[in-house]
């Protein structure tokens, strides 16, 4: 059946290069969809406007045409699909936003910045976590009609149940446990009609039937308010994996004081695809031998998600020169 297809996407927010990191990422999840014969999305997450650009998204693209990994739907660009944008989507979004507020699971906040301000302040003296707990999620119906009549500006929050866990059993990380009481009632659409990062992704990987959300694990902490958005809205839930960091050689965060990071200049630098593709596949992944020379097909036949590995990665551009020459 369609439904038990693996499909897996790659999401990246068109703010700079492409850099290991995001290619490690992509490939990752283009080899699993091509070995279990599944689907590759690609999805750029450029709600943030102020940051993405068209160029960013453009290099991003050429790279990964570059190291062959091609997706498989999109919208018509005629000829061919493009990547989903989110930009595109706002209303497919707004639509959600709607769904969760007429089952009271999301609410309008006419907080100003200013008592935003005075309550993250009055949490901070008394200890508590700097979270929203504040009036308009017990507002009445007249209370809330007389603050749109005075055409308040208004955003939209999540009601987060109170006292409740959430579990995931990430393939990588193993079970991971968040109390809903760490988190305040949160943002989903902005007074500007914008919809939040959290929520677009949520949004995306259900109605875009993702199976498997594999990406980097600075994005674990998200997953809480992901998972109340999948549960008040009813969709199922993908497979979690959160693979590891890349670091330098000298174990610090892998940085531009490192040399090149973006497959761009590497590109430039002369390096092969193939090399790079061998290169990027065993950072955070091996076939439980010995072998370091993979072609790109061997790897879409050996790669699977029990070998990724817990641990970080070392980042070690000897052996990509060395990679470089064996293929
Ligand atoms: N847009 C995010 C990024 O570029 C990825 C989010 C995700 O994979 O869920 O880091």
């Amino acid at each position: 059946a369609k439904s038990d297809k693996v499909r897996v996407r790659f999401a990246p927010s068109p703010t700079g290069n492409l850099h290991v990191g995001g290619a490690r990422t992509a490939l990752f999840n283009w080899l699993y969809a091509r070995k279990t014969g599944g689907k590759f999305i690609l999805r750029i997450e450029d709600t943030d406007t102020a940051r993405s650009t068209r160029a960013s998204e453009e290099a991003m693209i050429r790279d990964l045409k570059w190291l062959g990994l091609d997706w498989d739907e999109g919208p018509d660009v005629g000829g061919g699909c493009g990547p989903y944008r989110q930009s595109e989507r706002t209303d497919i979004y707004k639509a959600q936003v709607d769904k969760l507020v007429a089952a009271g699971k999301a609410y309008p906040c006419f907080c100003t910045d200013e008592e935003l301000e005075a309550m993250k302040k009055e949490a901070e003296e008394k200890k508590l976590p700097p979270i929203y707990r504040g009036k308009w999620a017990t507002a009445t119906a007249e209370e809330v009609e007389e603050a749109k009549a005075k055409g308040l500006p208004y955003c939209y929050r999540f009601r987060v149940p109170s006292n409740q866990d959430i579990r995931i059993n990430d393939l990588i990380r193993g079970e991971v446990t968040w109390n809903t009481d760490t988190l305040g009632d949160f943002v989903v659409l902005r007074s500007n009609g914008m919809p939040v990062y959290n929520f677009c992704v949520a949004v995306d990987d259900a109605l875009m039937g993702i199976t498997h959300v594999l990406r980097a694990e600075e994005h674990l902490p998200n997953t809480l308010r992901q998972m109340l958005i999948y549960q008040a809205l009813g969709f199922p839930v993908p497979q979690f994996g959160h693979v590891s960091l890349i670091l330098a050689p000298d174990k610090s965060k892998l940085s531009k004081r490192h040399g090149a990071t973006s497959v761009g200049e590497f590109r430039n630098q002369g390096y092969l695809a193939p090399a790079m593709i061998n290169f990027l596949s065993l950072l955070g992944w091996n076939d439980g031998t010995e072998q370091e020379i993979f072609s790109v097909e061997e790897l879409t036949t050996k790669f699977g998600l029990e070998r990724i590995t817990k641990s970080a990665a070392v980042f070690d551009k000897v052996k990509l020169g060395w990679m470089n020459g064996q293929h």
